[in-house]
């Protein structure tokens, strides 16, 4: 896909991206560049010219993310790499920024302990109901959806139609979906930021992050911030993302499939005392989720209850990797209250892998089963 070509990615396209660009006896697989210096004799001209601002393995791994987003993109060491470019690169002392209450909380952290002192405006509103107060008067609204870990949804296109129309910016952070599960720029968002550490790596093998935006000036500010700042990529890291990539489109279809499935059995099991998935039918999500977002996601959540049958489920079911984090190709579960979200003691977040759907049934049925 070129720059401006919007909806869903072309995937074979895609896996031949690089190998339709290059020449005779080129490798096909990406080289890792590994270099903090670029031979540069005389007048500069525009050749890589030093580490912290060129790096042929980002430029190739940035090529590939903007034919998943359909946008320019620039990578960032980290998903918080990523969303404090954004809105360091966004915000002035002075200017207003409104927040989810209950998305992922370290952008809360980075708004209250870094932005707040520099004179930013921060206000939070709980993502149900987040249109309400309307955004006249606000600068930049950082948005997330489904929110992680409650798994409620804001509606994209209503929202960034408002603020655009109040005169600020849109920043989604699309980390749970991928851009193969939500578009968030097709819908008007002016700024998308992701974790590539979750599903886009999909291996539990890197940090990384990426920023993606129609806007050209945008997108220059956040590059800027990045070489100013000195927040870059290990060019190591970026080579296993753009290798991580190469399988997303498998994992991602194969991780919503085997969540779509166990979503209503795991609903139905006596030890499951509330569930939360946007596919689900029923779920106060659902027919927002169908109208907005490309596939239902692979993260599910469920309350057992207690939180020593929570613990119990996490730390003896076999197919199940007791760990923060998610997206990767083994099913993994962690009780969140232990971070200290507002969720019920019991409250899972239950990311969903790539295992055989049957086998990965049992063993959660198994492990449901005692407790
Ligand atoms: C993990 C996560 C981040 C932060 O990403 P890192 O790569 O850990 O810095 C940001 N937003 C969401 C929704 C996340 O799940």
């Amino acid at each position: 896909m070129e720059h401006g070509d919007h909806g869903t990615p072309r995937m074979g396209a895609f896996l031949h991206l690089r190998g339709n660009g290059i020449d005779k006896g080129d490798p096909v697989a990406l080289p890792l560049v590994q270099s903090s210096m670029y031979h540069l004799p005389g007048a500069p001209d525009g050749s890589n010219s030093y580490g912290r601002a060129d790096n042929p393995t980002w430029v190739a791994l940035e090529h590939a993310l903007e034919h998943l987003e359909g946008a320019p993109c620039r990578v960032f060491p980290s998903g918080m790499g990523a969303i404090s470019a954004a809105l360091f690169a966004t915000l002035k002392a002075g200017q207003r920024l409104l927040i989810p209450a209950d998305g992922y909380y370290v952008t809360r952290l980075l708004a209250d302990r870094y932005l707040r002192p520099l004179g930013v405006i921060v206000e939070e509103r709980p993502t149900t109901g987040f249109a309400e107060g309307g955004f006249s008067g606000i600068d930049v609204v950082f948005l997330e959806t489904p929110s992680n870990p409650g798994l409620d949804l804001i509606d994209l296109a209503a929202v960034a139609g408002a603020v655009r129309a109040a005169g600020g910016i849109t920043i989604c952070d699309n980390t749970t979906m991928t851009p193969l599960g939500q578009r968030p720029l097709d819908l008007g968002i002016d700024i998308v930021v992701a974790s590539d550490t979750k599903a886009m790596g999909g291996h539990s093998d890197l940090l990384l992050g990426h920023v993606a935006s129609r806007d050209a000036g945008l997108v220059q500010a956040v590059e800027d911030w990045r070489r100013i700042s000195g927040a870059i990529p290990g060019p190591h890291e970026a080579w296993l993302l753009h290798r991580g990539l190469e399988t997303l489109e498998v994992r991602f279809d194969r991780m919503c499939r085997n969540a779509e499935a166990l979503a209503p059995r795991l609903a139905e099991h006596r030890a499951v005392s509330a569930l939360r998935y946007p596919g689900l039918q029923g779920d106060p999500a659902h027919n927002l989720a169908r109208a907005q977002m490309q596939r239902f996601g692979f993260l599910l959540s469920l309350d057992l209850g207690s939180e020593e049958k929570a613990e119990r489920f996490i730390n003896d079911c076999p197919l199940l990797r007791p760990a923060t984090s998610f997206g990767g190709v083994h099913s993994s579960a962690e009780r969140r209250a232990r971070w200290g979200d507002a969720v019920a003691p019991g409250f899972v977040r239950l990311s969903v892998g790539c295992e055989p759907v049957e086998e990965l049934w049992q063993a959660l049925r198994d492990a449901l089963d005692t407790l």
